[in-house]
Formats: structure tokens, sequence, C-alpha cells
């Protein structure tokens, strides 16, 4: 599955409840999810951290859905900016 078929899938699945919760609101489920993720790694919980990434993904698209940003658009102009290449 590509960026945006999963940005559509989200949207199309969560966009409506998003949109009356707000994006202040949402951002900070998003940080809950980030706190949960954290705290998974910290413990060494391998199966909950593999659900707290997919937490962190949909939450992240769920953002980028309430501020119009295309994901798939976003990684590429990422990954083709030259200040994003690693440092030696
Ligand atoms: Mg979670």
């Amino acid at each position: 599955m590509d960026i945006s078929a999963l940005q559509k899938i989200v949207k199309d699945r969560y966009f409506k409840t998003d949109s009356e919760r707000g994006i202040y609101h949402t951002a900070l489920w998003f940080h809950e999810e980030v706190g949960e993720l954290s705290s998974a790694i910290a413990s060494g919980d391998q199966q909950n951290a593999k659900e707290e990434f997919a937490d962190v993904l949909m939450w992240l698209l769920t953002l980028a859905n309430l501020m119009e940003v295309d994901m798939e658009k976003a990684i590429d102009e990422y990954l083709t900016n030259p200040r994003k290449l690693p440092t030696k």
C-alpha cells in the first residue's frame, strides 16, 4: 500500500470525526500516541511497539488530512531535499 492510498483510507474513515474534534485536540491525540510508542520502546515490548507505530502513523495521516497536506508529495519533497541528506 502506498502513502496516498493509506491517507485516503484514513480520510474516508475518520475525516468527519476528526474535523468535528478539530486540529488542536487531534494534535493532542497524536502526542498521546507518540508517548505510548515511546513507552513501548522503553519497555522493550515489541508487540505493543508495533501497534503503537501504527497508531502514530494513522494519527499523523489524520493531522495531514486536517491540514490538507498530501503526504505522498511531502515525502517526495523530503527525499529530494539536499538538506535532508545524511550528515558526514
Ligand atoms: Mg496507542
